[in-house]
């Protein structure tokens, strides 16, 4: 399976009524759904260029209708065992915080705390069908990658070293030595922990930005079902990547251009290992950024969402461009949807008799 790319046109706010709008969706035959986006030539305003995704939300696309087109499918894969990693990747201010975090109204509530609250949901229901046989374990990792450095969000800045955490290789994954983890019981648990883990993010401002737009910020939920002596762990990945813009069209401060620099290289490196996915390459420069190792995109087991934000306006227009280069690129990759493995507990010491093939079945929910 490729990585499934999606795009989503936000609308024009309040403040941006009397803008030109020059990005639009559109199908490829009337009465088809929206999987292109077509955008003029910066060269010559009569030629148009389109883009094409596995599909393609207009600004009319609520917070409900994205998430159960492009996340709730996966979610019954989770509780198989399946890693799903979804991603917001596009330049600041075109809503990728919005479709990740979203807002604190019900109705604007983005992926993640929907995310989470199906996780809940159904976790309840695991527990219930089988009658208490199978438990069900949340957990949460929260940090970002600032320089190329990893901090974990979930700690005070104060007890931040500045080198920030390393990484390490375990099982063809790539794991974030010393991130902490919290459990987390239900759906306010989540909340309570993740308002303080964002409060704890870095806020350096910018021309381009009001928020943290220059860190990739990685939410990681870790869901371990246990039946008896089987463990079977899985996890949903949820990233609000740093903006794709060219940062050389900002006139930063000195320190903001170092900044810049780091946080162009890890998304450039992700161009590139797009790039050479698609090329076939047996080479893919993933190790050169820890955001990419993180992402191992193509690498990893499991279902990659990528979702490609866009603002319509023309003062995006280069950006929107390079932005749309870059991931309607990425859907040639491959990812291997592999399950797993089921571990065991150590054996308990009295054996009860029960035969071991009794207990040993797979977990379906
Ligand atoms: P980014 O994280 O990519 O920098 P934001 O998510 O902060 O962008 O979005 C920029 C602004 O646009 C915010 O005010 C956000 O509330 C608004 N916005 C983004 N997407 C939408 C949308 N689909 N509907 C309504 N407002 C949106
Ligand atoms: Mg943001």
């Amino acid at each position: 399976m490729s990585v499934r790319v999606v795009a989503r046109i936000r609308p024009l706010l309040e403040k941006e009524l009397d803008k030109d709008v020059i990005v639009r969706a559109d199908s490829a035959e009337e009465g088809k759904p929206l999987t292109i986006v077509k955008i003029p030539s910066p060269k010559n305003e009569a030629e148009e260029f389109s883009f094409t995704f596995n599909s393609v939300y207009d600004q009319s696309t609520t917070q409900e209708e994205l998430f159960t087109a492009e996340v709730a499918p996966h979610m019954k894969a989770l509780f198989q065992g399946l890693d799903v990693t979804l991603f917001a990747y596009g330049v600041t201010g075109t809503g990728k915080t919005h479709t990740m975090r979203g807002g604190l109204k019900l109705a604007e509530r983005g992926v993640i705390p929907r995310l989470l609250s199906n996780v809940f949901r159904r976790a309840k229901k695991i527990t219930k069908d089988t009658g208490g046989d199978t438990t069900v374990k949340v957990a949460l990792a929260y940090y970002e990658i600032y320089n190329d450095k990893v901090f974990d969000l979930m700690e005070p800045p104060e007890k931040r070293t500045p080198s920030g955490l390393p990484l390490r290789e375990k099982d063809g994954k790539t794991i974030v030595v010393g991130l902490s983890e919290r459990s987390c019981e239900d759906l306010k648990d989540f909340e309570r922990l993740y308002i303080e883990a964002n409060n704890n993010r870095v806020t350096a401002s910018t021309k381009l930005n009001a928020h943290s737009s220059r860190s990739h910020a990685i939410l990681r939920v870790k869901v371990t079902q246990t039946t008896g002596d089987m463990i079977r762990e899985s996890t949903a990945s949820a990233i609000d990547l740093a903006g794709s813009e060219d940062n050389r069209r900002t006139d930063n401060g000195k320190e903001r251009l170092v900044e810049s620099a780091a946080i162009n290289k890890s998304l450039f490196v992700l161009g590139q290992c797009i790039e050479a996915i698609s090329r076939g390459d047996r080479r893919i420069p993933y190790r050169e950024s820890k955001m990419t190792r993180i992402l191992s995109l193509g690498q990893n087991n499991g279902i990659t969402v990528m979702i490609l934000n866009l603002a319509p306006m023309r003062s995006y227009h280069l950006d929107t461009l390079s932005s749309l280069n870059v991931s309607s690129r990425a859907k040639r990759i491959e990812v291997r949807e592999i399950e797993n493995e089921v571990v065991y507990k150590q054996a308990p010491r009295t054996n009860s008799g029960l035969g071991a093939a009794a207990i040993r079945q797979p977990l379906r929910p």
